[in-house]
C-alpha cells in the first residue's frame, strides 16, 4: 500500500512513512494510491464483533508491512482500553429514523481520542523498532492538545510539547493538558491567540536546522493515520443498523473536514452510505461552497462550537483531489488561488462532490435551541458541536436511517450547555477529580528563539 500526495510532486511513501511525515514536502496531503475494497460478505461479517475487531479488519489493508497482524492487534487493544464505554462508540436513538453516534467516551471526552490514542501507540511502536526519538510540537485551541497529551504521556520515544493560548481555553481543556504527570509531555501556555501558537509551530517546521536537530514531527488532523482511525466507527455504526443490507446516511459536525473525509473513505471501501451531510456552524465556508461552487474565505466568527471555527478546512483538499480526477497539478493551482482569497470549483468536480456530500448550516440560536429541544424530547444532553449536527440532520431526514456524529461530551463545553438548558452538565465520575489534580504548565512568551531554547533544554536533559 503506497501513499501519494494530493499535489502530485512529493515522494511516494509507505503507511509508516506517511504517518511520521504528516504534511507532504510539496505542501500536499497524503492519500492511499488506491482505496482497498471490502466485499458485502466481509462487511456483513463485522456484525456483532467488538469495536477492536472491527478496527483491525477495516484498517489492516491500509497498513502494508508497517506492523505485523499481532503487533497491530496489540496496538488497537491498548489504544481503546482507556475508554469509558464497553462499546467504545455506542449508538443511541433520537427519533424514529435518527440515531446519535456517541464519540465522546474516550479519555478527553471528544472524538479526537479515537485517532490520537491509536496514532500514539503506532508512532511509539514504529520508533521502538529503530530506537529513534522524535519531538512532537502542536498548537491547539483545546481539544487536539488535550487528546494528544493523553495519548502520548509516558511513551518512551516521544517528547510532546503543546502550545495553547494562555487564558483562552476552557478550564476542562486546560486541566486536561496541565494535569498529566509524565515527564515527556509539556503544556506551554503562550501569550497570544491560537493563530500565534500555530504560527510559531509553523516557524519551527520551517527552521530546518531546528527541525532536523530535534527530529520534529506533527500529529495535526491532516495526518493520514488520524483519518484512517476515524473510518472504523462509520463501519461499526452502519453495521449495527443493518449494513450492508441496508444503506445509511451520516451527518458530521465539520471543521477541518477530517472526520467527514473518513466517512468518504468508508463509502469508497464499499460501505453503503447514501449521503454524507456536512454540518457547519456560522463559519459556513463548506456549506456555501457546496451550494454555489465558490470556495471563498471571509474570516472566522467565534461561536459556541469553537472546535468548528475554521477559515480553511485543510482536509477538503483530499476530496478535491478525487473530484478533479486525482490531478495534482489542478489541486496545486486551486490551493494557490485559495492563498489569494478563494477559487471556483469546476462544474464536473462540483457534480462529483454533490453525488456524495450534502450540506447545511446551523446558526448560534439554532444550536442553543437544539440543545434544549433534544433534551426535552429524548433526555440526551448534546454538546454545541453535536447540536449543530443534529439540527442539520433533522433538515435531511428521509427514509434512509440517519446517524449523526456526537463529537464531544457536553461537560467539555459546560457554559454553552448551561445557558441553553439551565443546568450544568457533570463530568463522568471517572474524571470527577480533574479539578483537584495539581497543574503543571510553563508560561511562555510569543518568541520563537525562546521556545526553541526551552524545547532543546527539555529534551536534551
Ligand atoms: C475537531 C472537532 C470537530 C471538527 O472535526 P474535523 O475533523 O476538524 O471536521 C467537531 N467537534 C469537536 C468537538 C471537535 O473537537
Amino acid at each position: 500500500m503506497n501513499y501519494i500526495s494530493t499535489r502530485g510532486a512529493a515522494p511516494v511513501l509507505t503507511f509508516g512513512e506517511a504517518m511520521m511525515t504528516g504534511l507532504a514536502r510539496d505542501g500536499g496531503l497524503y492519500v492511499p494510491e488506491a482505496v482497498p475494497q471490502m466485499t458485502q460478505a466481509e462487511i456483513a461479517a463485522l456484525a456483532g464483533l467488538s469495536y477492536e475487531d472491527i478496527a483491525f479488519r477495516v484498517m489492516r489493508p491500509f497498513l502494508g508491512a508497517t506492523f505485523t497482524d499481532d503487533e497491530f492487534r496489540g496496538l488497537i487493544t491498548r489504544a481503546y482500553a482507556g475508554f469509558g464505554h464497553d462499546a467504545r462508540a455506542p449508538l443511541v436513538q433520537l427519533a424514529p429514523n435518527h440515531f446519535l453516534l456517541e464519540l465522546f467516551h474516550g479519555p478527553t471526552l471528544a472524538f479526537k481520542d479515537f485517532a490520537m490514542q491509536l496514532i500514539g501507540q503506532m508512532m511509539q511502536a514504529a520508533l521502538a523498532k529503530t530506537g529513534d526519538r522524535i519531538t512532537i510540537v502542536g498548537a491547539t485551541s483545546g481539544d487536539t492538545g488535550s487528546a494528544a497529551m493523553e495519548a502520548f504521556r509516558g511513551l518512551a520515544n516521544v517528547d510532546l510539547f503543546i502550545l495553547y493560548p494562555h487564558g483562552r481555553v476552557s478550564e476542562v481543556q486546560r486541566r486536561q493538558m496541565t494535569t498529566p504527570t509524565e515527564a515527556n509531555v509539556h503544556a506551554l501556555a503562550m501569550d497570544g491567540d491560537f493563530d500565534d501558537c500555530q504560527a510559531r509551530v509553523k516557524d519551527m517546521f520551517n527552521d530546518f536546522a531546528f527541525r532536523d536537530g530535534v527530529r520534529l514531527a506533527g500529529v495535526n488532523s491532516i495526518n493520514w493515520a488520524r483519518v484512517l482511525a476515524q473510518v472504523v466507527y462509520y463501519f461499526s455504526s452502519a453495521v449495527s443498523l443493518g449494513a450492508p443490507h441496508r444503506a445509511v446516511s451520516f451527518t458530521v459536525p465539520t471543521g477541518n473536514f477530517g472526520d467527514i473525509f473518513a466517512g468518504y473513505i468508508a463509502r469508497k471501501m464499499g460501505l453503503p452510505i447514501e449521503k454524507l451531510v456536512i454540518a457547519t456552524n456560522q463559519n459556513d465556508i463548506l456549506d456555501r461552497a457546496m451550494r454555489s461552487g465558490a470556495y471563498v474565505t471571509d474570516g472566522v466568527k467565534p461561536s459556541i462550537s469553537p472546535s468548528m471555527d475554521i477559515q480553511v478546512s485543510s482536509n477538503f483538499e483530499r476530496a478535491l483531489f478525487d473530484a478533479y480526477g486525482r490531478d495534482g497539478a489542478a489541486v496545486t493551482q486551486l490551493m494557490a488561488e485559495l492563498k489569494a482569497g478563494g477559487f471556483h470549483i469546476s462544474q464536473g468536480a462540483l457534480q462529483m462532490l454533490r453525488a456524495t456530500f450534502a450540506s447545511g448550516r446551523c446558526s448560534e440560536d439554532e444550536t442553543t435551541a437544539t440543545i434544549r429541544t433534544a433534551f426535552v424530547r429524548t433526555g440526551e444532553v448534546l454538546c454545541p458541536h453535536s447540536a449543530v449536527g443534529v439540527k442539520v440532520a433533522e433538515d435531511h431526514l428521509g427514509t434512509t436511517p440517519m446517524i449523526t456524529l456526537a463529537t464531544a461530551h457536553p461537560a467539555k463545553f459546560p457554559d454553552a450547555v448551561e445557558s441553553a438548558m439551565g443546568t450544568r452538565p457533570a463530568l463522568p465520575p471517572r474524571m470527577a477529580d480533574l479539578f483537584s489534580r495539581p497543574e503543571r504548565v510553563t508560561r511562555v512568551a510569543n518568541d520563537l528563539a525562546a521556545l526553541q531554547t526551552l524545547i532543546r533544554e527539555r529534551i536534551g536533559g
